[in-house]
């Protein structure tokens, strides 16, 4: 018998040690990022729409299926790499940085999951190369509470017939395809609730009324109306009654990703915040000089180096295979918290100037507010963390 030599694993290195792979892809992305996508930032930010042609180019660049396996088209990555994508977009727009988050952690994510094979072939190509993702949980009456949706599905013959509103769906303008939560029976309660994959042009189905945002402006967020919307059995998602696994579970995945938002857009701002403190002068030198200005900047990048780990501990842990879901919430919870603080911060250091929209930091301050909101509030992460951490109910 031939001998095998068990091994420890190699020790871990630091967690901001990024492969070879992580490098190259990070650094594209920036260069993208940088060349591209900043020019825009301040028209659609203004304007209230994402240049169309840039989320052509997140497609050509493979930001749009990053974890999507080669056979149906995708770039076959891990989910560290959607995480990276994430925060190198959101340095630059925290719009961008929502697109392709929604994309990769929410609906790739459910549907590489959760799809019959029949559904893969189907969808994940096109996901891959030129199709949006949208996903619909939430709803008029049901946001922290989820589970208390009122979309209805019933099913007629071979179909599913939807009726129903969906509130503040992130890339609906944009997106062919939605993964969107319906109950087939209210009485069953959450045991009722079941995904269903739409396709924009599906008849009974309709977008609604865009939002005027605070932040993220460029980043669509949509009503969407169905009524007596068909979709045939083949495009339930998963199970029929096991909707809410899908929507607890990707968005525990989603969370990291918030995470990542938060974290890049603070990096955004500490960076123009440093600079310009090293530029702008009072009392016969720049602000930089003053200790006060430099325990502030010195505080930022502290808080955005603590986000900054615990986003890629998360991620890591993700593809680990390793429960992350404690992680997950406290990762969207610190870094919202740290996103606010450093772009307020970023805001004060601009001085007057930071409170026009002459100058770059009052949108990141704009743009993190989100952070707190969506995919779950402040409050529902610490009720999450809560309970894993008490062991309670
Ligand atoms: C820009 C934007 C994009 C979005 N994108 C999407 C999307 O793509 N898909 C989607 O499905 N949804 C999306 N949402 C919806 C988002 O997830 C919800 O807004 C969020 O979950 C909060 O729900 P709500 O707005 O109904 O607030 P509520 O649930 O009404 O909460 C209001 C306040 O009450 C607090 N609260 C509620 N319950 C409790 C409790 N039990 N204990 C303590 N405090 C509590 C909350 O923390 C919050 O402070 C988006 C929202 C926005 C604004």
């Amino acid at each position: 018998m031939p001998e095998t030599t068990l091994q420890a694993p190699p020790p871990p290195g630091p967690l901001s040690t990024l492969s070879d792979d992580e490098i190259l892809f990070r650094d594209n992305i920036r260069q993208f990022a940088e060349q591209r996508l900043r020019p825009r930032v301040k028209e659609m930010d203004e304007k209230g729409v994402f240049d169309h042609a840039l989320i052509e180019e997140f497609f050509q660049l493979g930001l749009m299926g990053i974890e999507i396996p080669e056979q149906y088209g995708g770039g076959a990555g891990q989910f560290f790499e959607a995480i990276l994508a994430v925060e190198e977009l959101s340095r630059v727009d925290a719009s961008a940085g929502v697109i392709v988050d929604v994309q990769n952690t929410l609906v790739n994510n459910a549907l590489l999951r959760w799809g019959n094979e029949e559904q893969k072939r189907r969808y994940l190509p096109r996901m891959a190369s030129g199709i949006c993702g949208a996903y619909a949980l939430s709803e008029a009456g049901s946001g922290s509470d989820a589970f208390a949706l009122q979309t209805r599905a019933e099913l007629k013959g071979n179909d599913y017939v939807l009726n129903g509103r969906k509130l503040w769906i992130t890339n609906a303008k944009e997106a062919g395809l939605f993964v969107l939560f319906a109950t087939v029976d209210p009485a069953a309660g959450y045991k009722g609730i079941t995904a269903f994959i739409i396709e924009k042009d599906f008849p009974g189905f309709v977008v609604g009324k865009k939002e005027d945002k605070l932040g993220i402006r460029a980043s669509s967020t949509c009503e969407l109306i169905l009524e007596d919307c068909r979709v045939a059995q083949t495009n339930v998602l998963g199970e029929v009654g096991k909707g809410y696994k899908i929507a607890i579970e990707t968005l525990n995945e989603g969370r990291i990703g918030i995470g990542a938002q938060m974290a890049g857009l603070a990096r955004g701002a500490w960076e123009y915040a440093g600079k310009y403190a090293q530029e702008r002068k009072q009392f016969g030198k720049p602000l930089a000089d003053f200790q006060g200005i430099q325990f502030q900047i010195a505080q930022m990048a502290t808080e955005i180096e603590a986000a900054r780990l615990m986003v890629y501990n998360a991620a890591r842990m993700k593809d680990a295979g390793v429960p992350f879901v404690k992680e997950a919430a406290m990762t969207k919870l610190f870094c919202s918290q740290v996103a606010e603080r450093v772009t307020s911060l970023a805001v004060e250091i601009y001085g007057g100037y930071g409170f026009t929209k002459d100058y770059p930091v009052e949108k990141y301050w704009r743009d993190s507010k989100i952070g707190k909101i969506y995919e779950g509030t402040s409050n529902m992460q610490l009720s999450t963390i809560a309970k894993l951490v008490l062991n309670a109910k």
